[in-house]
């Protein structure tokens, strides 16, 4: 792929294939010119110098918070070619922001220049970091963006990033409420994407088709830099939709795409309802990473795409782990592949042994491209490392032949379909609420997420307070895929003979508080015939969670609703009944009962009759 030596920074990545294909496309997008290399090589250049221009250099974190669109994914390879860029979920709360700012001090705080963005900006004043705009070049090649503000600070004339810089600071689920700090180096972001493009067998004609979010390693490391260290080229969507999605599949010819389980299940439901859908000859494979797949769910999208599925293992702090290699080489099932050859993988007892293959212990992986620290968390650096490296808090095997099998977690993480919480934070959360006295938050198994969010509760003799309105605090604090769907008050907590709360047994414990929502039979049905407004809503919901019966009372985070099935349901509930209703509202009346009645009361405001605005929208097959 490279003739001499690899590139070191993400400059010198895109130079050398500016140099080598400069008219190639880099970077596609709907409705947009091509990003060519040597644009984005210029772009680059440009954003470079408004930085400098603003005081801002390779030692500066510049934060974002920005919509997933081309511009996001352009931002990260801009940026963070020049300075140590911090991507923020854009659906965090107020409350989460302040906290994110004030943990990571960012020198800037990007944010897309719109009327949106006007209390993101009142934050981070509030916090003195200064406001970078960026504003969209709608004309030029895809995701290009000019900056615009004033950090107060004096011009520089600053050099790109260099091999030993940090490329990216990201937060992952910690097992405290202070979420952790990855620093991840140039030279590793490089590696990694290099040796994975290698091992995939990634070339200049390669195309990724990529809806994930633009915060996390999946979506930035798998979905635009992989594609782009072959020289290829990423396809780069704002929000994911499962319509558009397999639209676009047909029409852009990529030759790969990455998803969550939870997305591939999605995309694979829209594929039955396309009618006469072929799977476009370009597709080679898919790819899914950041939770367990299902054998079952593997085997039926090979069966319908008729390519190879391939699971990658990787996290935050050590990008890429290990992989089932392409066809020829032996996929196995159930595994999550071999090393790549630059991560050695161990699996120890809990004497800090290493175990033989075959037999279960924590995944711990060392090389160059893991992380050498988190930033500044002490106590986070004293448990993450050991002698045979970084410990993942993963449990595993290998087997004879190397291939790696995860078993389960030692750390207490929660992943609901591919997105973490970290229960501390929750648990934290609860525990600030006046009424509170004792709160945990675990794991419940759940069909299609994997694992869902409940918590339980014990609360203090004189504030009585509805688990409802709980779940509504919650929600004002915490980004709506960390809000527990369910909570159970309680008199008392199951506690250890030395009274520890055992996370781990609480979902059976309380089962019997937290069925009812989540299994079929005993689904409670309203007794009175839905109105109107709750038909058509009960009939989005059954479509989008391909459920045959869904009952007024059901909740939706319960049967497996998640945040990218909550943009679809709100965008279908705005077209049907022609209002604006916010997505906040279907994690704080997560039940058609309790939907139905915000939106009876706004068409009511709205002086309309229901019967006569409702359009006969057909349902989506
Ligand atoms: P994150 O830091 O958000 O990328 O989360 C990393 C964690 O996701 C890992 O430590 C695993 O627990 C989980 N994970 C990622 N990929 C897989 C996979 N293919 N199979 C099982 N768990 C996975």
């Amino acid at each position: 792929m490279f003739p001499a030596t690899e590139p070191q920074s993400l400059i010198q990545l895109f130079s050398y294939w500016a140099s080598c294909a400069p008219n190639k496309a880099a970077m596609i997008a709907p409705a947009r010119l091509p990003l060519t290399y040597k644009n984005l090589l210029i772009l680059s250049q440009h954003i470079r110098e408004q930085l400098n221009s603003m005081g801002l250099s390779s030692g500066s974190r510049i934060a974002s918070i920005l919509p997933n669109s081309p511009e996001a994914a352009v931002a990260f390879l801009a940026v963070s070619s020049c300075a140590s860029f911090a991507p923020l979920n854009p659906n965090c709360t107020d409350a989460e922001l302040e906290r994110y700012l004030s943990d990571l001090k960012p020198n800037a705080l990007l944010v897309l220049s719109n009327s949106n963005s006007a209390m993101r900006i009142f934050i981070a004043q509030r916090f003195n970091i200064p406001v970078i705009e960026l504003i969209p070049e709608l004309s030029h090649g895809a995701g290009s963006f000019s900056l615009r503000g004033d950090t107060g600070l004096p011009a520089i004339n600053s050099d790109f990033a260099s091999a030993a810089d940090i490329a990216l600071l990201l937060y992952t689920s910690g097992s405290t409420a202070k979420a952790k700090l990855v620093p991840i180096l140039q030279q590793a972001i490089c590696q990694t994407c290099i040796s994975v493009a290698k091992f995939m067998g990634l070339t200049e004609q390669d195309c990724c088709l990529n809806a994930l979010p633009l915060f996390h390693t999946h979506g930035l490391v798998s979905g635009v830099l992989v594609p782009l260290a072959a020289g290829g080229s990423c396809v780069s969507i704002s929000e994911f939709q499962a319509e558009t999605f397999v639209a676009y599949l047909q029409a852009y010819d990529p030759s790969w795409y990455p998803a969550s389980p939870t997305v591939h299940r999605m995309i694979l439901e829209q594929i039955k309802k396309t009618p006469g859908f072929q799977t476009n000859p370009s597709l080679r494979f898919i790819r899914s990473g950041s939770a367990p797949l299902a054998v079952a769910l593997i085997n039926e999208l090979e069966n319908i795409l008729k390519v190879p599925v391939i699971e990658p293992y990787g996290m935050t702090e050590v990008v890429h782990i290990s992989s089932n290699p392409m066809p020829p080489g032996i996929r196995k099932q159930g595994s999550v592949g071999i090393s790549y050859g630059h991560c050695k993988i161990s699996v120890i007892n809990d004497m800090g042994q290493n175990v033989p293959s075959m037999i279960e212990g924590e995944v711990v992986v060392q090389g160059p491209t893991v992380i050498r620290a988190y930033s500044d968390n002490d106590a986070a650096n004293r448990d993450a490392f050991c002698a045979q490296g970084f410990r993942t808090g993963d449990l595993g095997y290998l087997d004879e032949d190397g291939y790696l099998f995860i078993t389960g977690r030692i750390k207490e993480i929660i992943n609901r379909g591919g997105e973490k919480i970290s229960p501390y934070e929750v648990d934290q959360v609860l525990l600030a609420h006046p009424a509170v006295k004792e709160a945990v938050t675990f794991s419940v198994p759940h069909a299609t997420l994997g694992e869902n969010v409940a918590a339980a509760v014990v609360l203090t003799e004189k504030n009585p307070v509805e688990a409802e309105a709980l779940r509504h605090y919650v929600r004002q604090k915490l980004a709506a895929f960390k809000v527990p769907y369910r909570i159970v008050i309680s008199d008392h907590l199951p506690k250890s003979p030395v009274g520890k709360v055992q996370r781990h047994k609480m979902a059976a414990y309380f089962a019997e508080q937290l069925c009812p929502q989540d299994s079929k039979s005993s689904r409670q049905h309203s007794t009175l015939p839905p109105t109107q407004v709750q038909k058509q809503l009960l009939a989005i919901w059954q479509a989008l969670l391909n459920i045959e019966s869904v009952g007024i009372d059901d909740n939706f985070l319960a049967l497996g609703g998640n945040s990218l099935l909550a943009m679809q349901f709100i965008a279908q509930v705005n077209t049907q009944f022609q209002v604006d209703f916010p997505l906040q509202l279907l994690f704080e009346a997560a039940t058609v009962a309790e939907l139905s009645a915000h939106l009876e009361a706004l068409l009511k405001q709205q002086n309309r009759q229901v019967s006569l605005t409702i359009k006969a929208l057909p349902r989506q097959h």
